[in-house]
Order: C-alpha cells, then structure tokens, then sequence
C-alpha cells in the first residue's frame, strides 16, 4: 500500500494547519484526528468550536503576521474551512509552508464578479449576470439581466448576507445605497425548479472525485435540508458532477469544493446553471459522514496530505437537517431516536440563524422513490 502513496504524502503524526475554528474546521479536525494527524487551528475566537478536537490553538487576528508565521513554524501544511479566509494570511502562509487549497480559487470564489467571469470563461452556464459598481452601471445591468434581479455584494456574502431583490429598475437605487454601495453584481432571477449541490474533491496529484448531487431546502436563507438522491434525472445529477469536477480541474483546487446549481425547465431535458462555487467542505456536504465509508472531511484531509482520495459512493441515501438556534434544544430526544445521528458543534451560546448541529438520517438506497 505504501508504495501506492506520493512521495509527498504526509505521514501520520503530521500536523495539519487549519484557518477558521467554526463547526466545518471542527468536523476536519475530528477526521484528521482518525488519520492520526494532528490539528492545529487559527482562529480570532477564543470559544471556537474547533479548538475542543485539535491538538493546539492560536487566537490571533488573520492580519497579525507574527502570529501567523508562528502558526506556520508549527504545522506541516495549512487548509482553510471558510472562503472569506483573508486572501494576504494565506500569501504570509505559503511563503513558508503548503497551503491547500492554493489562494487563486480562493480569490475567485472570494468575488462574485471574478467567480461569474471565471465560470462563463470555461463555458459554464450561469444566471445572466452584470458588474454594478456605481449608478452609472444600472441602466446597461438591468439591460442585461431584466427584471426581477437580485443585487449581491461581490464580497462577503452569505446566507443571503448582502443581497437584495430589485422588482423594477426603480428598486436598484435603494438596493445598491443598502448595501453600502459596494461593489456589486446584478443577477436575473431564475425560476429553478429546485437547488442541488455537488460537493467534489480533487487530490494533489490532479485525480477528482464527486459525491452524489444533494437537493438543498432553504429557510430564510439558511440551509435546511439536504437529502439524496436529488430528485432529478441521473442525467443532470451527472452533468452536475462533471462541471464540478471540471471546476475543480480549472481552479487547479486541492481539497474539497462544493458547486450550487439552480435546476431550471428545459426543452426536453432540465438544465443547470451555477449559482455558487465554496472551495471548501460545505454544509451540503455533511449527509457523506454517515452515507459514505469516506466523508467529505476525510476525503479534504486526504487531498491536502497528498494521500490518495477515498471513496465517494454513498451505501445510504440520507438526509440531512440543520439544527438552527433553538432547534439544538431537542438534543435529547434525538439523541434517544435511533434513527438520527446527531452531529453537535458545541457552540457556547445559542442564537436566532446560528448553525448549532445537524442530524443526518439513512436510508436504504433506493427507497424514496426517486
Ligand atoms: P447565494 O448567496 O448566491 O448562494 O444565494 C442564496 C440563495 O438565494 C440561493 O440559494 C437561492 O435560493 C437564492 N438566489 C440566489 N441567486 C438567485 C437567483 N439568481 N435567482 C433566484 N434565486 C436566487
């Protein structure tokens, strides 16, 4: 078997780097954990739910360049578990050690405008999209996209953070002075028959691999549920993994990567356009822990050592349900339900919208009609 492993694999006992200490670094460190690695995470928080699993923490800004190259004397190699990482800790990072994934991806899913350019540049089909960086865009964006459009900050967005719907172009100015007039992209609404994500991961030596398409519910939102197999011809549910290994290829991704697909009627068959691409384990993600021998967490640890990837198939069709702020106060009773596995983040305050846990249900493939 050794032999099958890249030169540059790391071994275990390594110590993996991880930015971000919220539920996602939490999951990754207790994967990498089972591999033997050790964690190391960098987060500004000092109650972050990754440090309990990992072997050592540092609370420090992303912009303390002390602190970070301290962080990097520590670990073998750093990864990221949020896409808003800043893009200079990750340059500080890879001045001295491997960063996985690589900051082009990031910088192009961290902008929504670089992320739509970079996605209709290799022929990938998206909503029409337009640049609004000032009033003077809003009659040619709302030429192109019409109207209803939504207006989304090209930065930091998420959970529909910083994006507002624009009934007419008489809406735009409101929209664009709520959101701080801040570089923008204008977007057609798109009438989806229903979201689906792919979540896909690719190794250091170029090798990519995809779990099932997952169909995503969101409540104000906010993810709600996964469940797989998405209800949509295997046909689509294939194409969807062939743009997302394929996106994965261009960005030269190492890790994981989940790609948002709208699913909209065609003629005959339907069709995807992407919504989003996060270059990182997703919440769409999470059914893998238990419908699959190798979860997506692993499977990121995997790349970002340089070990050969894991499998991907699923033995279960799942369901997965967030836990969201109040909900996590039904921990007992699913704890005593046999057929929930609960997954807690052990957050120290609870609050309205705040991730708290997720509970993925199995069942056998097949038996849910689709
Ligand atoms: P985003 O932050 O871009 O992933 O958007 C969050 C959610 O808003 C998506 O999951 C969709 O439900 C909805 N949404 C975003 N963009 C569009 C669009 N162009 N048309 C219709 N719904 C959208």
């Amino acid at each position: 078997m050794a032999e099958q492993v890249g030169r540059a694999a790391l071994p275990p006992g390594s110590t993996i780097g991880i930015l971000g200490g919220g539920q996602l670094g939490r999951m990754l460190a207790l994967a990498a954990a089972r591999l033997g690695f050790r964690c190391h995470v960098f987060c500004p928080d000092p109650r972050s739910p990754a440090f309990d699993v990992s072997a050592a923490h540092t609370i420090a800004a992303y912009d303390e360049f002390e602190a970070l190259d301290c962080f990097a004397a520590a670990v073998d190699v750093a990864t990221w578990e949020f896409e808003n990482v800043d893009l200079a800790a990750v340059e500080r990072l890879a001045t001295t050690i491997p960063v996985r994934p690589g900051g082009a991806g990031l910088a192009t899913a961290q902008d929504r405008l670089a992320e739509k350019r970079f996605l209709t540049g290799a022929g990938i089909a998206v909503a029409p999209f337009a640049s609004v960086g000032s009033e003077a865009d809003f009659a040619t964006a709302g030429a192109v996209t019409g109207f209803p459009a939504i207006l989304k900050a090209r930065r930091f967005g998420y959970d529909g953070k910083g994006q507002r719907r624009v009934g007419t172009s008489a809406d735009l100015q409101v929209a664009f002075i709520e959101l701080g007039r801040a570089p923008a992209i204008l977007e057609r609404v798109v009438a989806f028959e229903r979201e689906i994500s792919v979540v896909a991961v690719r190794g250091l030596a170029g090798e990519v691999a995809a779990y099932d398409a997952a169909e995503n519910v969101h409540e104000d939102h906010i993810l709600r549920t996964s469940t797989v197999p998405a209800a949509v011809a295997q046909q689509t549910a294939a194409a969807a993994a062939l743009v997302s290994s394929r996106i994965a290829a261009a960005l030269g991704h190492v890790g994981v990567l989940a790609v948002e697909f709208f699913v909209v009627p065609g003629s005959g068959a339907e069709a995807l356009l992407v919504n989003e691409i996060a270059p990182r384990v997703h919440n769409s993600g999470h059914w893998t822990e238990d419908a699959c021998a190798v979860s997506q967490f692993e499977n990121h640890v995997r790349a970002v050592a340089g070990w050969p990837l894991g499998p991907t198939g699923r033995h279960h069709d799942a369901e997965m349900t967030n836990m969201i702020g109040e909900d996590v106060a039904r921990w007992a009773s699913l704890a005593a339900d046999p057929g929930a596995r609960l997954h807690l983040y052990g957050k120290a305050s609870v609050r309205p919208g705040r991730k708290m846990g997720h509970v993925n249900r199995l069942f056998a493939r097949h038996d849910r009609g689709h």
